[in-house]
């Protein structure tokens, strides 16, 4: 097969990881005889610094022309009095938004030799397998908004339509068919109008569409409970964007390091190979505390460029080919500092690359 990937860097830790993740694509491509063609566009803070703006245009479009689109991450304390307009994060909202990229798939894994560095003690995270999917272009990070004025008033509003909740319950119900069938809603429909529409019409599209997939619904505050009590009870979680980003930076922590957790974002849009065009990043930020030193964590990265294999090349052995490979540099015992017993027995970022690489080419 032959690609075109686009890679966005982005700021702090991103070059880094994407660099890793870029050779593992190439390890991909040199076994499995494909080839790819990569462009990088600048994207957040450094498109601010280049071009004055967090998502120039050419960015989007080359993402719009690309078969799949490779990020770091976006933002940092340099940036951080901008106006909004202009600030880092918006550039990635803005790209969300553009690709029309509704749904963000997050799967969390504790991976055996990860157990260990949970918080929790590892029998309560052993066998933990689940996908939160999160709606990605509505809700509260969206919706009408008013910046703070002279009464010292501002304001966001959480706002969801019946086609947003439908495409976005489709999708979950369809991945745990495929998955263990068992599908939890998340809202706070006991306080909110917006959750109260989207129980009632993820219960009919479910009802109708999807009998033998099993439905919960469950409160945002209880599921922040039962995301650390029985974390291995979750099959498939489905969420509205704000509550997602929380629940699924929580989720990040029974891995034991937000830098594991890898992400997809899909949408309706096809590419040339007839899959979803999708947005594959880490789920972690720029980490401006440790950028530039070799310190971290490429293996969300890596593993986001394994979601890129299979949902948008369609390249299911490639993938699972990444995952393994990343599982056994673990196995192995080389762990970046964030999850190293004693950092003086770290692998850098680059030392963590060259042994999935290496793993790749066995
Ligand atoms: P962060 O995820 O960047 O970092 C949180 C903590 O986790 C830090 O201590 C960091 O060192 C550590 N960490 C994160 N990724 C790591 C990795 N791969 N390896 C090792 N350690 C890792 O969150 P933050 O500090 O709240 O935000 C920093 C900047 O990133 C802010 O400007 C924020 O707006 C931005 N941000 C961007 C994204 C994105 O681009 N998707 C997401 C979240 C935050």
């Amino acid at each position: 097969m032959h690609a075109h990937i686009v890679l966005l860097p982005g700021d702090g830790i991103g070059p880094e990881v994407i660099a890793a993740a870029r050779q593992v694509l190439d390890a991909v491509a040199a076994r499995f005889g494909h080839t790819w063609d990569f462009a990088t566009h600048p994207i957040g803070g450094a498109a601010v610094n280049a071009q004055g703006e967090p998502l120039p245009p050419a960015t989007l479009e080359a993402c719009r022309a690309a078969d799949a689109v490779l990020l770091g991450a976006v933002g940092g304390p340099r940036w951080d009095s901008l106006p909004p307009q202009q600030r880092p994060e918006k550039g990635l909202l803005a790209l969300r938004r553009g690709l029309g990229t509704f749904a963000n798939l997050r799967p969390v894994t504790v991976w055996p030799p990860l157990a260990d560095r949970s918080p929790l003690k590892p029998d309560r995270v052993q066998g933990v397998d689940f996908v939160v999917v999160r709606e990605l272009t509505g809700g509260i990070y969206f919706g009408p908004r008013h910046e703070a004025d002279d009464r010292g008033e501002a304001w966001d509003t959480m706002r969801y339509t019946v086609p947003e909740v439908e495409r976005i319950a489709r999708l979950a119900a369809d991945l745990a068919r495929q998955r263990r069938g068992h599908l939890v809603s998340v809202d706070k429909a006991n306080v909110l109008a917006s959750s109260r529409l989207w129980r009632r019409v993820v219960s009919r599209v479910l009802a109708a569409e999807y009998p033998e997939v099993h439905l919960e619904h469950r409160l945002v505050d209880a599921m922040a409970m039962d995301l650390l009590r029985r974390p291995a009870a979750f099959d498939v979680v489905l969420t509205a964007n704000m509550f997602g980003d929380i629940l699924t930076d929580e989720a990040a922590a029974l891995t034991g390091s937000l830098g594991t957790l890898p992400s997809a974002s899909l949408g309706a849009a096809r590419n040339r190979h007839g899959h979803p065009r999708g947005l594959y990043e880490p789920i972690h930020g720029s980490a401006p505390d440790i950028a530039g030193q070799g310190l971290a964590n490429p293996s969300a990265a890596i593993l986001s460029a394994a979601l890129l294999l299979r949902h948008s090349l369609g390249l299911e052995a490639e993938a699972r080919a990444v995952e393994q490979a990343v599982l056994a540099t673990w196995q192995a015992g080389c762990f970046t500092a964030d999850l190293a017993a004693r950092p003086e027995d770290a692998c850098s970022t680059a030392a963590f690359t060259r042994r999935v690489v290496a793993a790749l080419a066995r």
